[in-house]
C-alpha cells in the first residue's frame, strides 16, 4: 500500500517534544534505556498474552531485543520480538504524551524557572518513547501485534508538529525503532551512539537487569596463524550484552544502589530516583521475594479514580500484571516495585488472588514493612544526625494518602497515628506528632483538640480558637480534606480522645473555675434573657439553641455544630460529590 497518512500531534504533546528538543537534559544515555525498557515491557506482555490465550499464534522460543547498529549512515536500531501495536495503538500511545498534570505542571515551571522547565518536568514526569529525539532528527517505528496481519509504520522528525502513519502489508511481529541519529559532536565521542562500546556501556548501566536478552552484532579483528603466515581477520558474533538477573532475587549485599535505582526507573517509569528502596525476602510457607520502592514525588493523578497502583506481581520470575491491587492497600497506591510469588499459579487471574491466601498474607507483610520504613524515616529524622529531609519530603509528598490509611486500615491504625505529622499553633513552620502534641499536653487538658478546615489562615482566625489561644492550649490544624473523614472515624491517640473545638462543649475549665463560671452565668442569663428571647424567637427555624458561652473572648457570636454534626468542610464535600 501506498496509504500514508499525515496527523497531527496533540498541541500538548508537541510543546513537550519542542521543550525537549532544546533543553539541555545532561543524560541523553537514558533514550537507550527507555527503549529496552519499552521492548521488555512488550516482551513480557506477549509472554502472558501467550499462556492465557492458546489460540494466538506466536513464536515465543526467542524473545529478544536487538541493538544493530549501520556507522556510516548513523542509523541505530531497537528491535523486539513481543506484543506490538495495532494501528490504532500507535495512534493511542505513540501520538500523545501528555499525561494528566503535564500540562499545568508545564505553564507553571515555564512561569516559575523557565530555564530549568525541561528539565524538571523530565525529571518528574519521563517522556519515555520521545527521549528518542533527544539524540536523532528522525525517529520511525515499525509494528505488527501479535494475532494480526498488517503492520503499521510511525515516522516523526525532530521539532516537527506532524507525523506519518502508513500500513504495511507485511511486517514481522513485534515492534521496531530506527533512530537517524544526529551528527556526531565531534569534541564529544562519549555521546557517539554508533560507537560498540558505547551501547555496551549504556545497557550495562541501565538495562543489566532486563530479564529477556538484549543482543548485538559485534565485529572483532582477530590474529589467525602462527609468525610469517599471521594474518588479521574479521569475525562476526552475536553477544548478549546484559546479565538478564532479576534484580530482587540477588541478596542485598550484592546489588549496588545505582542498580536499584535504574531498576526503579524501568518497572516505575520514573525518571528520578526513588526515596527509599525495600528489599523483602520470605521463605517458609508462603516464599516470595519482593522490591519496593517509594517514590520522591507524588504523582500528578494521584488522587485521581483511575490512579493506578503500582505493585507488579511476577510469578516464578514471569511477569504476570501490572498494579496489582491486591498486594498493596489503596491508601499506599503510590509504592512502586515487584513482588514475585513462588507457589502461585502462572494462570492466576485477578478473581483467584482476590479469594488467595497467599495473597493476602503476602500483603499483609508489605503494607506492615512500608510503614515501618516510614517508621524509621521518621525515626532518623529525629535522630541527631538523621536524614530530617527525607521523612519532610515523604510527608510533603504522601501524607495525604496516607492517612487514608486510619480510615481504612483498622489494625495498622496505631502505625500509622504515629508517624503522621500535622500542623498545629504550637509552630507556625514545624509540624508535630501526636506523641509530641500529648508531651506538651497541659495538667488537667485530656483531649487533643483540633480544628478542621480549608486553611491556616482560615483556622487561626476561627473564633472557636479564641478560648483556646486565651488558655495557651495547643491545637492541631487539620486542612486536608482527608482529615475531615478520619478524625471523625478515629476515636483516641494514646488514650487521648480527638475533641474538635467547633463541637459540643469543650471543657476547659478546672473544678473552681466551673463553680465561678457557673454562677456568672446564673446572673448573665438573668442579665441577658431579654436577648436570648429574642435571638431565640429570631433564628427559630435557622438553629436548634442559642446559648451564652464562654469560649469567645474578642467576637461577640459564633456558630457551633453539635458533637455528630457534620462539619462546614464535609457538608461541602458531600454536596460536591453530589450525596
Ligand atoms: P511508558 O512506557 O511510560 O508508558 P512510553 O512513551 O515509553 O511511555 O511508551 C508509551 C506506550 O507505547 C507504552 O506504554 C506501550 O504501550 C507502547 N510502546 C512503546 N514501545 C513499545 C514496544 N516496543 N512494543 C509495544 N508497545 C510499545
Ligand atoms: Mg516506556
Amino acid at each position: 500500500t501506498d496509504h500514508v497518512e499525515q496527523l497531527e500531534f496533540q498541541a500538548e504533546t508537541h510543546q513537550l517534544l519542542e521543550l525537549m528538543i532544546h533543553s539541555v537534559y545532561s543524560n541523553k544515555d537514558t533514550f537507550l534505556r527507555e527503549l529496552i525498557s519499552n521492548a521488555s515491557d512488550a516482551l513480557d506482555k506477549l509472554r502472558l498474552e501467550s499462556f492465557r490465550d492458546k489460540d494466538l499464534e506466536v513464536d515465543t522460543s526467542d524473545l529478544r531485543i536487538e541493538l544493530e547498529v549501520d556507522r556510516d549512515s548513523r542509523v541505530l536500531t531497537v528491535r523486539d520480538n513481543g506484543i506490538g501495536m495495532s494501528r490504532a495503538e500507535v495512534v493511542d500511545l505513540i501520538g500523545t504524551l501528555a499525561k494528566s498534570g503535564t500540562a499545568e505542571l508545564r505553564k507553571q515551571l515555564l512561569e516559575t524557572k523557565p530555564d530549568q522547565a525541561a528539565e524538571e518536568l523530565i525529571g518528574q514526569f519521563g517522556i519515555g518513547f520521545y527521549s528518542t529525539f533527544m539524540v536523532a532528527d528522525k525517529v520511525a517505528l515499525t509494528t505488527r501485534k501479535a494475532g494480526e496481519t498488517t503492520g503499521t509504520r510511525w515516522e516523526s522528525a525532530a521539532g516537527s508538529s506532524t507525523y506519518t502513519i502508513e500500513e504495511l502489508d507485511e511486517a514481522p511481529q513485534g515492534t521496531t525503532v530506527t533512530l537517524h541519529l544526529k551528527p556526531a559532536d565531534e569534541d564529544d565521542h562519549l555521546f557517539d551512539y554508533t560507537q560498540e562500546w558505547k551501547l555496551r556501556e549504556i545497557v550495562k548501566k541501565y538495562s543489566d537487569f532486563i530479564a529477556w536478552p538484549v543482543r548485538m552484532d559485534v565485529t572483532r579483528t582477530i590474529m589467525e596463524g602462527e609468525g610469517e603466515e599471521k594474518t588479521e581477520k574479521e569475525i562476526t558474533e552475536t553477544q548478549t550484552l546484559n546479565s538478564q538477573k532479576a534484580l530482587w532475587t540477588r541478596p542485598k549485599s550484592e546489588v549496588s544502589d545505582e542498580e536499584y535505582k535504574e531498576f526503579y526507573k524501568h518497572v516505575s517509569h520514573a525518571w528520578d530516583d526513588p526515596l527509599e528502596i525495600i528489599p523483602m525476602k520470605a521463605e517458609g510457607t508462603f516464599e516470595y521475594q519482593a522490591l519496593l520502592f517509594i517514590p520522591s514525588h507524588a504523582p500528578f493523578d494521584l488522587f485521581n479514580r483511575e490512579h493506578k497502583r503500582g505493585v507488579q506481581l511476577y510469578v516464578r520470575r514471569v511477569f504476570i500484571m501490572d498494579n496489582c491491587e491486591e498486594l498493596m492497600p489503596e491508601y499506599l497506591r503510590f509504592v512502586k516495585g515487584v513482588v514475585d510469588a513462588q507457589d502461585l499459579s502462572l494462570n492466576v487471574s485477578r478473581e483467584i488472588l482476590q479469594q488467595d491466601r497467599q495473597i493476602r498474607a503476602i500483603r499483609k507483610r508489605l503494607v506492615r514493612k512500608v510503614l515501618s520504613t516510614v517508621k524509621d524515616m521518621q525515626g532518623a529524622a529525629s535522630s541527631e544526625d538523621g536524614d530530617k529531609s527525607k521523612y519532610d519530603t515523604f510527608w510533603q509528598e504522601f501524607g495525604r494518602v496516607l492517612k487514608e490509611g486510619l480510615l481504612n486500615d483498622q489494625d495498622n491504625r496505631e502505625t500509622i497515628l504515629g508517624v503522621s505529622s500535622f500542623a498545629s499553633t504550637n509552630s507556625e513552620e514545624q509540624l508535630t506528632t501526636l506523641a509530641e502534641y500529648v508531651e506538651r499536653m497541659q495538667d488537667g487538658q485530656n483531649a487533643i483538640y483540633y480544628l478542621t478546615g480549608e486553611s491556616r489562615q482560615q483556622i487561626e482566625n476561627s473564633p472557636h480558637m479564641e478560648a483556646l489561644r486565651a488558655k495557651g492550649l495547643e491545637v492541631l490544624i487539620l486542612t486536608d480534606p482527608v482529615d475531615e473523614m478520619w478524625v471523625g472515624a478515629v476515636p483516641e491517640f494514646d488514650g487521648k480522645p480527638f475533641q474538635s473545638i467547633a463541637k459540643g462543649e469543650v471543657d476547659l475549665e478546672t473544678e473552681d473555675e466551673k463553680k465561678a463560671s457557673e454562677q456568672l452565668r446564673e446572673q448573665q442569663e438573668k442579665e441577658f434573657a431579654d436577648v436570648l428571647t429574642w435571638l431565640r424567637e429570631t433564628l427559630d427555624e435557622d438553629v436548634k439553641e442559642v446559648r451564652l458561652t464562654n469560649r469567645l473572648t474578642t467576637s461577640p457570636a459564633c456558630i457551633v455544630g453539635d458533637m455528630y454534626d457534620f462539619t462546614p468542610m464535609l457538608e461541602r464535600m458531600y454536596r460536591a460529590s453530589g450525596q
